[in-house]
């Protein structure tokens, strides 16, 4: 039972996240209230928004005007709940992997990210990680990142809010490898795009989310 509402929290979580992005992406004000298709307007009902089944039944369209939205919210939604619930049990991964979720969606859209959202949260692990050697790292990272931001403006000032995240919530051995695991994946899609910028923060969240399930795969597998 416990298993099961962790499973539907996660699931309005992810769906309510990846509304909030949208609407953001579409200039949409975030407070009206009630879910409407994108396409025609028509107010959505309950039923039209369950979480993954609602996209599956309906083949990924809307049920008024038909228009296609696409099968990658279904996808996106399950793949959300899975990794949401896994991290469940590790409260600043769960949330880190939420707020960076969402910031992913806004940059890939829009190459603008709301970072301020995270300044609260950066306190937060500041004051728990105070006697953390990762402090030191944070501080490295942030001096690192302001030369490449407002010197060499190699890189977003966005970005570094979600850098100090990623070395606040991992090791330094794992942000290295979260960092390389991102300019990676980054560098392959430029190539095989052919286009020279990206928004990065989602290669920089696929890289930290890659890195800690993996982290959490092998100690739960360990003997
Ligand atoms: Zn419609």
């Amino acid at each position: 039972m416990e298993k099961l509402l962790i499973i539907i929290l996660n699931a309005i979580l992810v769906s309510t996240i990846m509304c909030l992005a949208d609407r953001l992406n579409n200039r949409i004000h975030i407070f009206i209230k009630r879910s409407f298709c994108m396409h025609c307007g028509h107010v959505l009902h309950w039923y039209d928004l369950i979480p993954i089944l609602s996209a599956l039944l309906t083949r990924a369209r809307c049920r008024y005007c038909h228009h296609t939205y696409g099968m990658h919210y279904a996808y996106l939604e399950l793949v959300g709940v899975i990794v949401g619930s896994y991290l469940f049990s590790d409260m600043i991964a769960w949330i880190t992997a939420y707020l960076l979720f969402f910031l992913a969606l806004e940059d890939w859209h829009t190459e603008r990210i709301h970072a301020n959202i995270l300044i609260p949260y950066i306190v937060y692990l500041i004051i728990h990680f105070w006697h953390d050697s990762k402090l030191l790292t944070a501080c490295a990272v942030m001096i690192i990142s302001l030369f490449l931001v407002y010197h060499r403006k190699a890189m977003g000032s966005g970005d570094i809010p979600v850098l100090l995240i990623l070395t606040l919530t991992t090791t330094t051995q794992s942000f290295s490898l979260a960092l390389l695991l991102a300019s990676v994946s980054a560098l392959l899609y430029l190539v095989k795009h052919h286009v020279h910028r990206l928004p990065f923060v989602p290669f920089l969240y696929f890289g930290w989310l890659s890195i800690i399930l993996i982290e959490k795969i092998a100690i739960s597998i360990a003997p």
